[in-house]
């Protein structure tokens, strides 16, 4: 019997370190360079059509030739991307910057941009006929992939790390999704069990980690497609995103790479990945001059921080990120724990945004930013603040409680 038309179609891989370039039958199996033996990054089985970027996106679908989904009319969809660019004009000039704006990712439809990774990769795991996915996550993953799949008619089975949020935990449950807590401080064991269970029982492995699952970091492409169209095609200097394993930030820039080749851009703009001070082996990798394959071989020790989304003791996607911030003459940032804990309150207070902590940690490392006061700076919050309440709850003031009397409000306002 012929395979049906679809299972002929490949998908193009590339090696970012040596330029060795071959294809692949699955989207979400991993595939090494057969040159340097790096991991391999999907490329757009098109070729980038300008006229694609110039229409405003209802959704990431909207990008559909870029996707590595067969049929992105069975895409697994809630709506994700198409996020607002907001300005934030007191922070700016509190970090003396011309210009600093929002690309506000935790309006995706579970609050968090991985929406966008995981809409992908669900869609390609359902193409392929699985019936179940598994991931390893702190929580936003998670909970992406336990919506995602409810709406695929999938099992969600979670392998969630012992610093998940119970917030993010009772999100992901209340989808229907399998929860497991794994007790270990090193998300590179969980990702071990992960893909062990994967491999007995049949599952998709969609953890958004390139490495493992390359379709499960595409969706990112699709921020420097917005991000494009939202700036009328004049990108900002700096594009600052936080950095876990690397998939967001290599992400964007594979997506600036996709408009350049369209003749759409000429210069890419300058890339900074943020990490918490306490797992920030971005900034050492970039220090130490590592390749990725140094960098994927030296864990991080003790990953300790607020931020726990962006806690990964391995770059796993150190294939792209390392080149990402290399070719764009861009650079790493790492802040401790106290001064994302004062930036998510100051954004909060000063533009109304509320940010998980992961996601603070770029208004944090602004101030390390090289800049002038021409220097405009964009920012991808990933995550919304409403998944971590209890970081903000004990810090706010005593909740001041008074009886419904117009004179007990004047004493207490005095
Ligand atoms: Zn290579």
């Amino acid at each position: 019997m012929n395979p049906p038309h679809d299972a002929l179609v490949s998908f193009p891989v590339g090696c970012c370190e040596c330029g060795w370039e071959t294809s692949v039958q699955s989207p979400l199996e991993p595939a090494r360079c057969g040159r340097c033996g790096t991991p391999m990054a999907l490329r757009p089985r098109h070729r980038p059509d300008p006229e694609l970027f110039r229409r405003s996106p209802r959704s990431l679908w909207d990008y559909a030739p870029m996707l590595p989904a067969r049929n992105p009319d069975g895409a697994i969809t809630l709506g994700e991307g198409a996020t607002p660019l907001v300005s934030a004009p007191r922070l700016a000039r509190r970090a003396g910057l011309a210009e600093l704006r929002v690309k506000n990712e935790s309006v995706n439809p579970t609050g968090s941009f991985k929406d966008r990774q995981v809409s992908v990769g669900v869609t390609c795991a359902r193409e392929a006929g699985f019936d179940t996915a598994a991931v390893v996550s702190s929580g936003n993953v998670a909970v992406a992939a336990a919506a995602y799949c409810a709406r695929a008619e999938m099992r969600a089975v979670l392998f969630m790390h012992a610093h998940a949020g119970t917030g993010k935990i009772a999100q992901a449950a209340a989808c229907g999704a399998r929860v497991f807590r794994v007790e270990s401080d090193s998300p590179d064991q969980v990702f071990g069990l992960c893909r062990e269970a994967c491999k007995k029982f049949g599952w998709a492995h969609l953890s958004t980690a390139g490495i493992y699952a390359p379709a499960c970091v595409e969706g990112a492409r699709t921020i420097a497609y917005e991000l494009w169209q939202q700036y009328g095609g004049d990108l900002p200097d700096w594009i600052v995103a936080p950095v876990g394993g690397g998939g967001l930030m290599g992400g964007i820039w594979r997506g600036l790479t996709d408009l350049q080749q369209a003749g759409l851009i000429s210069r890419l703009p300058r890339l900074a990945g943020v990490q918490a001070a306490g797992c920030a082996p971005l900034t050492r990798a970039l220090a130490e001059g590592w390749t990725p394959l140094e960098a994927l071989s030296r864990p991080w020790p003790n990953p300790k921080t607020i931020a726990g989304g962006i806690a990964d003791d391995i770059l796993f996607d150190a294939h792209t990120v390392l080149p990402a911030l290399r070719q764009t003459n861009g650079m790493a940032i790492s802040v401790p724990d106290p001064e994302i804990r004062d930036a998510a309150c100051l954004l909060a207070r000063e533009e109304g945004l509320l940010a998980e902590p992961t996601a603070a940690v770029l208004f944090a490392a602004l101030p390390y930013l090289p800049r002038t006061d021409t220097t405009r700076v964009c920012c991808v919050l990933t995550g919304h603040g409403l998944k971590d309440l209890p970081f903000f709850a004990h810090l706010t003031h005593p909740l001041e409680t008074i009886p419904p009397r117009f004179a007990a409000l004047e004493k207490a306002l005095s």
